[in-house]
């Protein structure tokens, strides 16, 4: 088949050879381009279907309801993934990192992942279920006189839940982990997942697919290497905690006995962790002393010239700013201006509109540790660690730490909570490595996936098929937000534009548009 042709599609799982036991072969993984006749051999069933997303969270989720909206059938599409639902790991994440459901987010009242209209938005719908005028208020007349305002957690998740249920989420999944995706030579791709033990008679099955989509999230949890070392070294996982992982022995401690806790980074789940320790103290009675870290202490705004006089407000060792990149990267004029940069500038561009760490300036945020200052339960210091070891009785942890004069000073401290990130290297994901090793993709100078304008993770085709891929792993392309639920949206519609223009789904134009949209007001099924 050359790139001409189209694949034809039997929508038949093709059955196992008996020569292989349905698992990766030598012969397999070592090569780039795989024929059916291969995979056959090894034993692997294969089954047919046009578009493959994998990772089955919000990428995954906004990505089918574009398709559905689209008017692609859904037996044309399968989301291969571990989760019932596609806020699952982001939820997990939300709860660890102390945002549950009744907190607020960062992302503003018409970044609706369960909408690909942005209307009705979330301040409008809270105002309808809470009768109130004041989420809109929020939304006239912020950030002059109000914070942004944000929609609470579980206000996105029912509103997922009952976008699932329209399009049927269910009918899509296949369950499992996927190991890897291998162009198909002749055109599209194979998809190999890891079905959950004892529900296939093979360990492996192939989803042979004309186009691919990859939205799998962050690789991992990723620590400060003074705070992996410690870890490493003195296997020790309780007294220095990330803070995306399951931390709540921290809280449950420091209630019930007095004690000091490090808190490092300043963005915005430092925020939250520093918000959890004072609301323990408020209302559970803690007596916690609050020791915060800063490695860069930001007290002016500062900018990058060389783009503009546009500066970031920075005060009391913060820097603020609204969402994660600025206001004009959602559909703005950074946005145009990204579109236009390539290699280094980009890079550069990337790290002025959102680099580095800041955190939305809220007033209780503020209330809370200009009182903690005050009172002296929340302190400040600024510097870099040179090493992190236990105390000589073990009842604390000892961190080193060089000042700007020079000297070292000892800060022992009952945790240490480390709110600096994610791991975002695609080299991290055993997916995304073996991209990089055997599908021709490489990395863009941020180091994440190289994609293009429509999103196609680049040098990955596999003609007549395409390789799509969005979030966190195309951090440095052609938009800023890739990892918000705006910048999934905005990724999605690209990557179904392009779709589109091969003919694989129908166009959204005023008609289609105006007619799917009565149809999400009126929850019609999909
Ligand atoms: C704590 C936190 C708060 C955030 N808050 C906001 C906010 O307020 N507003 C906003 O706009 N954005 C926010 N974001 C950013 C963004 O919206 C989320 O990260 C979002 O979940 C990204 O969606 P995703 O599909 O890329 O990743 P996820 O939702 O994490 O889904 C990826 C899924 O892929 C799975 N996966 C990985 N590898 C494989 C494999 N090999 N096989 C099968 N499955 C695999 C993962 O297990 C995961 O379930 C936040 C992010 C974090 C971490």
């Amino acid at each position: 088949m050359d790139g001409n042709e189209t694949i034809t599609f039997s929508r038949r799982a093709a059955a196992p050879s008996a020569v292989g036991a349905g698992d990766l072969t030598d012969a397999l993984v070592a090569t780039d381009y795989w024929t059916d006749q291969m995979v056959a051999d090894a034993g692997i069933p294969m089954i047919d279907v046009p578009f493959v997303t994998v990772g089955g969270g919000i990428g995954s989720f906004v990505m089918v309801d574009y398709l559905r909206i689209a008017g692609v059938a859904p037996e044309k599409i399968k989301v291969l993934t571990q989760l019932d639902k596609p806020y699952e790991a982001y939820a997990h994440l939300c709860r660890n990192s102390q945002i549950p459901g009744g907190e607020r987010l960062r992302s503003d009242s018409s970044a609706c992942p369960d909408n690909i209209w942005g209307f009705p938005a979330y301040a409008i719908r809270e105002a309808v279920a809470e009768k109130t005028l004041k989420p809109l208020w929020n939304v006239f007349t912020e950030p002059v006189i109000k914070d942004y305002y944000t929609p609470r957690a579980a206000a996105v998740f029912r509103a997922m839940d009952r976008e699932a249920a329209r399009i049927g989420w269910d009918r899509y999944l296949e369950k499992g982990q996927v190991r890897m995706v291998r162009r198909r030579a002749g055109g599209g791709y194979f998809t190999i997942l890891t079905p959950p033990q004892g529900t296939t008679r093979t360990k492996r099955v192939a989803y042979r697919s004309l186009h691919a989509h990859i939205a799998v999230g962050y690789p991992a949890l990723r620590f400060l290497p003074d705070l992996q070392k410690y870890r490493e070294t003195y296997n020790d996982r309780t007294r220095v905690v990330n803070a995306y992982e399951p931390h709540e022995h921290v809280y449950e401690e420091l209630r019930r006995r007095p004690g000091v806790v490090m808190v490092r980074g300043a963005g915005i789940v430092a925020s939250r962790i520093l918000q959890r320790l004072v609301d323990d103290r408020d209302h559970h009675g803690a007596q916690t002393l609050i020791l915060h870290l800063f490695r860069t202490y930001r007290d002016r705004p500062y900018g990058d010239r060389h783009f503009g006089l546009g500066k970031r407000p920075a005060r009391q060792g913060w820097a603020y700013q609204g969402f994660n990149v600025t206001k004009a990267t959602w559909g703005g004029q950074h946005r145009k201006k990204l579109l236009t940069l390539e290699g280094e500038e980009r890079k550069k561009f990337i790290n002025y509109i959102g680099g580095g760490a800041h955190t939305p300036n809220r007033v209780d945020w503020k209330e809370q540790l200009k009182r903690g200052t005050m009172q002296g339960f929340y302190r400040q210091a600024v510097g870099v660690v040179e090493d992190v070891v236990p105390s000589e009785d073990g009842s604390s942890v000892v961190s080193m730490v060089r000042g700007k004069d020079g000297t070292v000073t000892e800060f022992p401290a009952k945790f240490i909570i480390d709110c600096t990130g994610l791991e975002g290297s695609p080299r991290e994901h055993r997916l995304l490595a073996d991209l990089l090793g055997h599908s021709g993709a490489t990395t863009n100078p941020s180091g994440r996936l190289d994609c293009s304008q429509s999103f196609e993770v680049r040098g990955s085709q596999s003609p007549p098929g395409k390789l799509y891929a969005s979030g966190a792993a195309t951090a440095g392309s052609y938009y800023g937000g890739v990892d918000s639920f705006l910048g999934l949206q905005y990724v999605a519609q690209r990557i179904y534009e392009d779709l589109a223009a091969q003919g694989f789904c129908k166009r959204i134009g005023p008609g289609r548009s105006v007619s799917e949209w009565m149809k999400w007001m009126r929850n019609t099924p999909l």
